[in-house]
C-alpha cells in the first residue's frame, strides 16, 4: 500500500504484529500498518471490543480536563460561547468536566453505545457513528477536540478534511496521537505499546502529523512530543 500522506510506494519494514506490516515511508518517513483492514471490519472490532463497558472516572484525569477545558476558553477569549465537538468522547469524561460551564456547548460522537448510554445519563449530549456519518452543517463548530482518535481512522485524510468542513474560521482542532519518534519509541523498537494493528493503524512524528494537517487544509499553532508520555499533542487551526 502506497503511502497516504506522499502517495510514495517504497517502504522500509519495521516489523511484523498481529499477521499485519509497520512499514515506514522512504521518502516521508511516514509509518503505518499494511495492509488496511476494510473500514466495517474496523468498525466492528470497535463496537465489539466496547460491549463490556464499564465507567471509570480518575480524579487525576478530571483535574487535567478542567486545565484543559481553560486552555480551550483562552483560545476563544473573543467569543460569548463555544461550539465544541468532541469525537470519540467515549463515556464523556471531558464532556462532563465542561457541563456546568455556560460557555461552551458541546457535542460528542463516539462508536461505542454502551458508553454513550452512561454519557446521556449524566446529561450530556452524545451522537452515535462515525464522524462522516452525521453529516453535521458546514462550520458548526468552534472547535473540534479528538484525543487518541485519528491513530485508529480508516481514512484520516477524508475525516480530517471532513473535520476542516465542520470547522468556523478561524475554529481550531486539538489533536493527541502516539508519537512514533518518541524516545520511549525508539527504544522499544516493535515492542512499543502504541504498535497495535488492527486497532492502531497509523503512527505519526510531529514531521507527519504536520504533513497530515497541511494537505487536510490546517495550519500548525502548537506541536510537542515533549512529554514523558510518547504523545504528540497538536492545536491547529482551520487554514
Ligand atoms: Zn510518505
Amino acid at each position: 500500500m502506497a503511502c497516504i500522506l506522499c502517495a510514495t510506494d517504497s517502504f522500509s519494514e519495521i516489523g511484523e504484529k498481529r499477521g499485519f506490516t509497520i512499514v515506514k515511508c522512504t521518502n516521508c518517513g511516514f509509518v503505518y500498518t499494511t495492509p488496511l483492514p476494510r473500514e466495517e471490519e474496523l468498525i466492528k472490532a470497535t463496537q465489539k471490543k466496547a460491549s463490556n463497558f464499564k465507567p471509570h472516572v480518575s480524579l487525576s484525569r478530571k483535574i487535567r480536563y478542567h486545565f484543559f477545558a481553560s486552555r480551550i476558553k483562552r483560545l476563544f477569549s473573543q467569543h460569548d460561547r463555544i461550539r465544541l465537538l468532541e469525537i470519540g468522547c467515549n463515556q464523556g469524561n471531558f464532556l462532563s468536566a465542561i457541563k456546568s460551564d455556560k460557555k461552551f456547548v458541546a457535542t460528542g460522537i463516539d462508536l461505542n453505545s454502551a458508553a454513550l448510554q452512561y454519557a446521556r445519563s449524566q446529561g450530556l449530549h452524545v451522537l452515535e457513528g462515525t464522524l462522516e456519518s452525521h453529516n453535521f452543517s458546514s462550520k458548526s463548530f468552534d472547535v473540534v477536540v479528538a484525543l487518541h482518535v485519528i491513530e485508529h481512522l480508516h481514512d484520516p485524510i477524508r475525516t480530517m478534511t471532513e473535520i476542516n468542513r465542520l470547522l468556523s474560521e478561524g475554529g481550531m482542532l486539538i489533536t493527541i496521537v502516539p508519537c512514533v519518534t518518541h524516545i520511549k519509541a525508539r527504544l522499544a523498537g516493535i515492542k512499543w505499546k502504541y504498535f497495535g494493528p488492527p486497532s492502531h493503524l497509523w503512527y505519526f512524528s510531529p514531521k507527519t502529523f504536520a504533513l497530515l494537517l497541511e494537505k487536510t487544509g490546517f495550519a500548525p499553532v502548537y506541536s510537542s512530543c515533549f512529554y514523558n508520555r510518547a504523545h504528540l499533542k497538536t492545536i491547529a487551526r482551520k487554514g
